[in-house]
């Protein structure tokens, strides 16, 4: 009998379906349909391949109420989240529909002849997606993948497979080359492990945690995969004294309690100049009470529960008897994993607090006396993926943002992710460029060609 994965709802704690799970065989006859697919979608012509891209985003608008309420049941995310975020999907096609006919070479000045590149497509690539924002990080790697003439597989996280796999019926039903997209619901040690090992796949586009990330690329170096990954942050956001004290109160509490903190973004140390310190601290924890904490299928609901009993009591883990934490919210009564928010006021720099990802709703607070130790608590991480800088001084922002080692940055906000700009971590939180332009480097090899035209 083939093994079944059950998904709960994590704000009610009940069974939302059961399906049996995909094994390795499953894994396999994907990537052989795949290596099919591929031929098949580089042989249309540009133009039907845009508008393939186009017809995708069209199915993910028509099914946004849907796919939306699918999300926010199986992450336990506000409706209000999960409608932006699958909006953000159907965007993300379009953008990369628009790509499909700009993926440009070089010509490259050289003695005796003409020298040109050309971007190739990899072949078959594999997604592997993490739980937190399921399909739109699913998208991110899907769309750029097949504007560059990939085939793709995918893996959704066993614990939120539910939007993915739903994105995967309604993308066979298109007019498509078929088994271009296809979804193999099944665990990391059985369908991860063929995508990471099969030779028949060229790239694996990794989100998760770093400790798999090294597991996946340890897999992939047997075959040379090219692998994208994106991985854990522990990202700070910096407050200068010169900054606008009152929206960087109002917005520092979703940046870091936003998704009930399980976001790689989050800004979950918040570096605040001394001088403003006590006022921030206490503007923070006020504004963070006013967040409304609740049934995700309220339209004024802000937070949801964590995502699952075992991650709910790995987070409380880190609220040891020595971490003195103030509660910043009320949680509903009853089932679900619910978790109130922590504010941590001026922890030990060198404690797990600081130092670790937590991916929950927990804050830790600390005091700067300068520029100099702002960049230099900023950088004290092994990871490096997100991060603001809040202050009216331009040549501050610039001077502090060259010197911070992350990927993603925001000055006088707290967003990092756009469609069309380049998202990824240095350091421990990865490697590799989703969205914007940069992510086709990602999806294409680079083939140069040079032509003798000396006689
Ligand atoms: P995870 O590493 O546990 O799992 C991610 C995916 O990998 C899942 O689909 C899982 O089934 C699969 N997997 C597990 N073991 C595997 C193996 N041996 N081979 C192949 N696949 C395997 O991560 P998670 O708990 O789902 O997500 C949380 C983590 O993801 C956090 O660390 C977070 O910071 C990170 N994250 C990063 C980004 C980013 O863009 N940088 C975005 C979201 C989440």
């Amino acid at each position: 009998m083939s093994a079944v994965n059950t998904v709960i709802n994590p704000a009610t704690e009940e069974i939302i379906t059961e399906y049996p799970v995909a094994d390795a065989a499953a894994a396999e006859q994907a990537i052989a349909r795949a290596v099919v697919a591929q031929r098949k979608w580089l042989k249309l012509p540009m133009s039907k391949r845009r508008d393939a891209l186009l017809a995708i985003a069209d199915t993910v608008d028509a099914h946004l109420e849907e796919l939306a309420g699918l999300e926010s049941a199986d992450v336990g995310k506000p409706i209000t989240d999960a409608r932006a975020e699958i909006g953000g999907v159907a965007e993300c096609f379009r953008y990369y529909a628009g790509v499909v006919d700009k993926i440009l070479g070089d010509t490259i000045p050289v003695e005796n002849g003409v020298d040109f590149t050309f971007r190739e497509p990899l072949g078959v690539v594999a997604v592997i997606a993490p739980w937190n924002f399921p399909l739109p990080i699913a998208s991110w790697n899907i769309a750029p993948a097949l504007a560059a003439g990939n085939a793709v597989v995918v893996k959704p996280a066993d614990l939120t497979p539910l939007s993915t796999r739903r994105f995967g019926e309604l993308v066979a039903d298109l007019d498509l080359p078929a088994d271009l997209v296809q979804v193999v619901s099944g665990p990391g040690r059985t369908v991860g492990a063929v995508f990471t090992s099969h030779p028949s796949v060229a790239k694996v586009s990794f989100t998760g945690s770093t400790e798999t990330g090294q597991t996946i690329m340890r897999a992939a170096a047997a075959t040379m995969k090219r692998v994208t990954l994106e991985l854990g942050g522990k990202s700070a956001s910096l407050v200068f004294a010169d900054a606008d004290l009152e929206r960087a109160i109002a917005e520092a509490p979703l940046a870091v309690f936003g998704n009930t903190g399980q976001d790689c973004c989050a800004r979950s140390r918040i570096l605040v100049e001394r001088s403003l310190f006590a006022d921030f601290v206490d503007g923070f924890i006020a504004a963070t009470r006013a967040l409304r904490i609740g049934d995700p299928s309220d339209e004024n609901t802000v937070l949801g529960p964590l995502v699952s009993a075992e991650h709910r009591a790995q987070v409380s883990g880190f609220l040891t008897p020595d971490v003195e934490a103030v509660v910043a919210g009320e949680i509903p009564d009853g089932p679900g994993f619910w978790m109130a928010p922590r504010v941590v006021v001026d922890p030990d720099p060198a404690s797990r607090i600081v130092t670790e990802e937590i991916f929950g709703p927990i804050a830790a607070i600390l005091p700067f006396d300068d520029e100099e130790q702002a960049v230099a608590l900023a950088n004290d991480t092994v990871y490096g993926l997100s991060g603001s800088i809040w202050t009216r001084d331009i040549g501050r922002a610039l001077r502090v943002a060259r010197r911070i080692e992350t990927g993603t940055l925001s000055v006088n906000s707290n967003s990092s992710v756009r469609i069309q700009t380049p998202f990824g971590g240095f350091k421990q939180s990865g490697m590799g460029r989703e969205l914007g332009l940069a992510a086709i480097e990602g999806y294409t090899e680079l083939k140069n060609v040079f032509v003798r035209t000396a006689v």
